[in-house]
């Protein structure tokens, strides 16, 4: 049906009307009072999602141009950086950083596995000169659907006591707790067409104080993406360079959405989407990728099945719902079902009758009828 379509995969994530209108009006003049009014309004909602007491940068990037803005204006060339790699997101930051000129060092973690503190602590110890510049985590990897254990790494990290934690928060924040401050993370990244409930097109990037000292000294080449400059400019209230008007008209939309819904339901919503997911695929005999449900990341769930692509394919046929693929050498062998954002607990109900639908249809019809809406309704609605 035209129309109908609803993406569940993770990012773009689907819009709300209120926020779809504010992108239908004009563009206000960006350096006018109109704008300043909005942009003030704008950075202290997104300090609030951050639970930071400091400020948030607003970029008009996609979300790899808020972490390359964060290592770049942390790290110089030469220096020693811990990369932790269990999916793809995890492997762009270590091209990012080599791209850069920096030293680059791996942990990594096989596919739907998070990383392991103990291997990240013994990293640590092992730099008594306390060379490490810095630790760079993905914090909800998004090619498979893990949750890294971001309060432990970053606790082991100070500890070390010169790295730095930097944080790609792309597909966490908005879907679960990131306290910024509590939890010492020095630059934490995140993109407005994940849990920000907009269309692609802005980055955003939080320094600590910490951050900020080693930003003013970084040596890494940088024009656009030097924070600095919009940190000046955040004084009066505004950007360095002509910011994305439409989109942060609307992000005061979906801000204030957020706002109204509370961090601790915001939280609750998405955990309890997660793990309707996790029960309604596992009763239609499918295995959730991620196997531990401690390290499930709450914005997305990977099923595996070597029928992915036919699954998908017959979702977007019969039911209009978009489901994301595996990557590389996850192709055919996981789909995603992306739940963050703009997605409420009918969203989960409706596609689970899909998938139910489009497993009959494949000849699995060896459940009971509303096996994975049932097993979803008893954690989502006990
Ligand atoms: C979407 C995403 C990004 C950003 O990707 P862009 O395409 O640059 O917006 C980064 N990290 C993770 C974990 C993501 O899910």
């Amino acid at each position: 049906m035209e129309n109908k379509n609803f993406l569940m995969i993770p990012g773009p994530t689907p819009v709300p009307e209120n926020v779809l209108l504010a992108l239908a009006r004009h563009p206000i003049g960006h350096r006018t009072k109109e704008f300043s009014r909005l942009f003030r309004a704008v950075t202290d909602r997104l300090s609030w999602l951050h639970q930071t007491q400091g400020e948030v940068m607003t970029l008009a990037t996609s979300g790899t141009g808020a972490m390359e803005a964060a290592m770049i204006n942390l790290l110089s060339p030469g220096d020693r950086v811990l990369c932790l790699v269990n999916g793809k997101f995890g492997e762009r930051w270590a091209k990012v950083a080599a791209a850069y000129g920096m030293q680059v060092e791996v942990i990594d973690a096989p596919p739907g596995e998070p990383i392991d503190p103990a291997r990240v602590q013994a990293h640590l110890k092992a730099d008594p000169e306390r060379v490490l510049k810095a630790v760079v985590v993905t914090h909800s990897e998004t090619s498979t659907g893990v949750l890294n254990d971001l309060k432990t790494i970053a606790g082991l990290v100070k500890e070390h006591g010169e790295a730095l934690t930097i944080v790609d928060a792309v597909t966490s924040l908005g879907a679960v707790s990131v306290p910024m401050d509590d939890w010492g993370l020095d630059a934490v990244a995140s993109g407005s067409q994940k849990a920000y409930m907009l269309p692609p097109g802005l980055g955003f990037v939080a320094l600590s104080e910490r951050g900020w000292a080693a930003q003013k000294v970084s040596r890494s080449p940088k024009f656009y993406l030097d924070l600095a400059k919009y940190r000046k400019s955040l004084k009066e209230d505004t950007t360095p360079f002509t910011p994305a008007v439409g989109l942060v008209t609307a992000l005061y939309e979906s801000l204030e959405m957020l706002h109204r819904e509370g961090l601790s339901e915001l939280f609750a919503r998405h955990g309890r989407m997660r793990d309707g997911v996790r029960a309604g695929v596992r009763a239609l005999g499918l295995k959730p990728f991620v196997q531990d449900e401690r390290f499930a990341s709450a914005a997305i769930t990977s099923v595996a099945t070597t029928e992915a692509e036919s699954i998908r394919s017959l979702m977007n046929k019969h039911y209009d719902i978009a489901l994301a693929g595996g990557q590389d050498e996850l192709k055919g062998q996981i789909f995603r079902i992306g739940h963050l954002g703009f997605v409420s607990d009918r969203d989960i109900l409706t596609a689970l009758g899909a998938l139910e639908g489009t497993l009959r249809r494949l000849g699995h019809g060896d459940f009971t009828p509303g096996a994975g809406v049932g097993a979803a309704l008893a954690v989502m609605a006990p």
